[in-house]
This record gives structure tokens, C-alpha cells and sequence, in this order.
């Protein structure tokens, strides 16, 4: 089955758009990577979750992927990094990429097809440069070589801004001999102390921008069917990057431009320069739970916000998402001890399945998706905790089955439910509120099913018996209500 119905939204024309790749069943998808200089934080944790999550779509909508992502190993912040901690710029980089790849590890993320590396990829970027300084659209000077931008007329389409803008913000650093303040460069000439590499422009570097389009033309071809990345990538990355590929190759880059939110603390971005990030490794460590708990608990949190929005990292925040994936767990945990016979309505796998994937399909609709998993365990959640009786309101099998598939395209719910409900008894400790984790899952849950039968004494009796232990629940429209410690 190679025929989806999934539908991005595309940066480039700023609309929701039908995905169609070049060749039907194949997906040509390039997404930028990391820079090694450093441990990755929860933002960098985002984005590969939310292209994790498409890789893992197109798979279960039958695509072959091929599915590229760089490391970048030579910067600027990697050579002062060497420099500041006086070992070889190697030594930096190969710490830097395990950590990387642990980090992948422990978030659960599908491998690439490639992951090339700028240093081992030298010879394709200059015969990209050398192609641009055949067509006119690059030129040497001064020991660099440089992208001319007004030979491109699309340029600044992408992140839908006008040159006359861009040249304000724009201006020639110290040392640069160009053209054009809006030039960029592709070609650094070599500086004292710092590695270099021949080239027919001279000892240097490259460029940050040209690794990606070097890397991806030789993968993938001239065209991709989707790139991706961070926000903060759209410019001035992603717009070099399309000018560049497309001045060279005169078609179309890229039929799809895909771009994920950011990771704010208190509503302010979390980025390096502004001290607010927070590891991955760190999270993991600091975790009170195993890796794959914590792995499903970081990756339920991030996919119930939608990935254009913004998500605000705090600690009520992550305690919803826990509760939440509990009672999921609870679930499935009594699913498993109910009967592999078939019960209940026919269809009920057929509609699960088409809410959930076309939750998926229409942009990566990641919270919807989520609450397809919580309107089926709301159903049979009743029959399954009075003991099986009666006709089942739902097919246990079609909620496993539907539990799976999220498993496949979510990285969730694939811990053993009667492990993980094992895990929640042993961490019953009880916190400040005298009641234990478990407890509280267990009251909201309670409430959650009294609300939804319009019992609405008993909601709000449990909602005082939660107050009284300094716990307030503040419902939410469409999710599980936010939890707050008073
Ligand atoms: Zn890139």
C-alpha cells in the first residue's frame, strides 16, 4: 500500500499542501542535523521527535524513506570549542557524536539512511562551488568564495521576506571582501590556527550552507520531496541553501518545506546563548523512572502539543503527560488480561485506525491522534474495570491493535503494561500531597469517566478530595486536564 492521504504544511507557500513525492512509494526527506560542539537539549530532543514521527508515518503508509540527515563537524563554535579546552578538534567532534547517537538512543529515534559528515564530504561541496563559480552565481575574493544573491531571484521567498528588508539587517564583517552585504559564504579561506583543507580557491573551509546542499544532491538527487528542520533554521540556513541548489541545478530544491516549533521555558525560546536549555542527557539521568519509561514519557509531551506550535517545557506540563500515558498504560494492562476473542462491534478497528491515521495525515495532527488513544480507552475502560461483563462496548482487540499502531508511528505504548504499571506501584512513594503517583493517575481517571457519564457529584467530589491533598486540576478542552500542586 503506497497511497496516503497525507497533507503538510509547506513553508515555502505557507498552505497546507497534499504530500505527492516524485517517485509514487518513495520519499526523498533531508533534514538538517546537529553541529557537534556541544551536549544536545530538549530542542534539538523536539525536532528529531517530530520528524521521527513523519519518518515513521510515510514507513506505515508504506513508503520506501530515504531519509538523509548531516552532522556537521567543522564550524567556527567547534574550533573555539578545541581551542578552549586545548584538545584536537577530533577528540571534540567523536565526544560530541556518541553523545549525539546516545542521546537518539535513548529518544527512540528511527536510524537515517545516511549520515554523512561535512569533513568526509569535501569533494562534493566544491564541485557544487565550482559549479556556482561556472554559472556566475559565486565568485572568489579576498581568500573566500561567495554566493552572489542577487543572482538568484527567488531568494527570500522561502522565509517570505523582500531584499529590501534583508539588507537592512545585513552587513559585511571585518575581514569579508564582498560584493554585496547580503552575499554569503561558501568557501572560507584558511586562518592561522585554524584547520584547513586544499581546494582549486586555496586552503580553507567550507561554508556551513553548502554542506547541505552537497550532501543531499549526492544522496538524493536535485529535487527532494521534503526538507526539514527548526525554525530557526528557515533563515538565513534553509533560504542559502534553496539559492544555492537551485542556482546550480536550475530546478526545483525542494517540493516541501517542513519546519518545527520551538522549545520555550516560560515562554522564552530555550537556546544555547541564552543559558536556558536543558539536556537531553541530563533529563534522562535526572529521571525518576527507567530509559524506555522516560523515553515514551519525553516523547508523549512533545507530540501532544502540535509541531508548529510551541511547546512551554514546565513540570505541570510533563505531570499531565504522565498521568495521561498512565492511564493509557492502565489500560492496556487490563487489556492484556482480557480474551483475544473478538468482541463488540465489527468496524471498530477499521474506525479507529481512520481517525487515528487521518489524525496523522492532516499535518501531523500529533494531539488528535493522541486523543483518538483516549476516546477508545474511555470506552472500554468501564467494561474492562467491572470485570468483563456483558457485551464489550468496543473489540479489545481492535483497542490493542490500535494501541500498536501508535507504538509504530508514535514511539508510544511499547513498554510491557504489566511492567509498567509494576514500575508505578514500586514508585508509589507518596509526595508532599500523601498520595502516591498511581493514586493520583488513578483519581483523575475516576473523575475523567464520572464527567463523561455526567455524574457530576461525584467529579466533583473527587476533584475536592484532590484539593485537599494540594492538587488542582484544571480542565482542558479536547485533553487530559492540567495538573497543578498547590
Ligand atoms: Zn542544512
Amino acid at each position: 500500500m503506497t497511497s496516503s492521504n497525507i497533507r503538510l504544511y509547506n513553508s515555502l507557500t505557507r498552505t497546507i499542501e497534499p504530500f505527492v513525492p516524485q517517485t509514487p512509494g518513495e520519499v526523498r526527506m533531508y533534514v538538517c542535523g546537529v553541529t557537534v560542539y556541544d551536549d544536545c537539549h530538549l530542542g534539538h530532543a523536539r525536532s528529531q521527535m517530530v520528524f521521527d514521527t513523519l519518518h515513521r508515518l510515510f514507513l506505515e503508509t508504506g513508503h520506501r524513506v530515504r531519509y538523509v540527515r548531516n552532522i556537521t563537524d567543522i564550524d567556527d563554535k567547534i574550533i573555539r570549542k578545541a581551542r578552549e579546552a586545548g584538545r584536537p578538534i577530533s577528540e571534540i567532534t567523536g565526544r560530541y557524536i556518541d553523545s549525539f547517537h546516545r542521546d537518539m538512543v535513548r529518544l527512540g529515534i528511527l536510524s537515517p539512511m545516511a549520515e554523512p559528515r561535512a569533513t568526509e564530504f569535501l569533494s562534493g561541496m566544491i564541485t557544487l562551488i565550482e559549479r556556482l563559480l561556472s554559472v556566475g552565481a559565486a565568485y572568489p575574493s579576498g581568500g573566500d568564495v561567495y554566493f552572489r544573491v542577487r543572482r538568484f531571484p527567488g531568494y527570500g521567498e522561502l522565509s517570505h521576506q523582500v531584499l529590501a528588508d534583508l539588507l537592512a539587517g545585513a552587513r559585511i564583517e571585518p575581514g569579508e571582501e564582498k560584493e554585496d552585504p547580503l552575499d554569503f559564504v561558501l568557501w572560507k579561506g584558511a586562518k592561522e590556527g585554524e584547520p584547513s583543507y586544499p581546494s582549486p580557491f586555496g586552503e580553507g573551509r567550507p561554508g556551513w550552507h553548502i554542506e547541505c546542499s552537497a550532501m543531499s544532491l549526492h544522496y538524493l538527487g536535485p529535487t527532494l520531496d521534503l526538507h526539514g528542520g527548526g525554525l530557526d533554521l528557515l533563515f538565513p540556513h534553509h533560504e542559502n541553501e534553496r539559492a544555492q541548489s537551485e542556482a546550480a541545478t536550475g530546478v526545483t530544491f525542494s517540493r516541501m518545506w517542513v519546519h518545527n516549533g520551538f522549545v520555550t521555558t516560560r515562554e522564552t525560546k530555550m537556546s544555547k546563548s541564552l543559558g536556558n536549555t536543558r539536556q537531553i542527557r541530563n533529563f534522562f539521568e535526572e529521571s525518576p523512572y527507567p530509559e524506555e519509561v522516560t523515553r515514551e514519557w519525553l516523547r508523549y509531551f512533545f507530540l501532544s502539543t502540535h509541531y508548529r506550535s510551541p511547546v512551554d517545557f514546565t513540570d505541570q506540563a510533563l505531570a499531565s503527560a504522565k498521568l495521561a500515558l498512565d492511564g493509557l498504560y492502565q489500560c492496556l494492562a487490563l487489556l492484556s488480561e482480557a480474551e483475544e476473542t473478538r468482541q463488540g462491534a465489527e468496524d471498530d478497528a477499521w474506525e479507529f485506525r481512520r481517525a487515528f491515521m487521518e489524525a496523522l495525515s492532516a499535518d501531523l495532527d500529533t494531539p488528535v491522534a493522541l486523543s483518538v488513544l483516549h476516546a477508545a480507552k474511555s470506552r472500554i475502560n468501564p467494561w474492562l474495570a467491572s470485570g468483563r461483563l456483558g457485551r464489550a462496548p468496543a473489540d479489545p482487540g481492535a483497542v490493542r491493535a490500535l494501541f500498536e499502531l501508535a507504538g509504530r508511528t508514535m514511539g508510544v505504548l511499547r513498554v510491557d503494561p504489566s511492567r509498567w504499571v509494576t514500575g508505578l506501584r514500586e514508585a508509589g512513594s507518596k509526595g508532599p500531597s500523601g498520595l502516591t503517583e498511581e493514586e493520583i493517575s488513578h483519581l483523575v481517571i475516576l473523575r475523567e469517566e464520572a464527567r463523561k457519564n455526567r455524574d457530576f457529584s461525584k467529579a466533583d467530589a473527587i476533584r475536592d478530595r484532590l484539593k485537599e491533598s494540594g492538587i488542582v486540576l484544571e480542565d482542558q478542552p479536547g485533553g487530559p486536564p492540567r495538573i497543578r500542586r498547590i
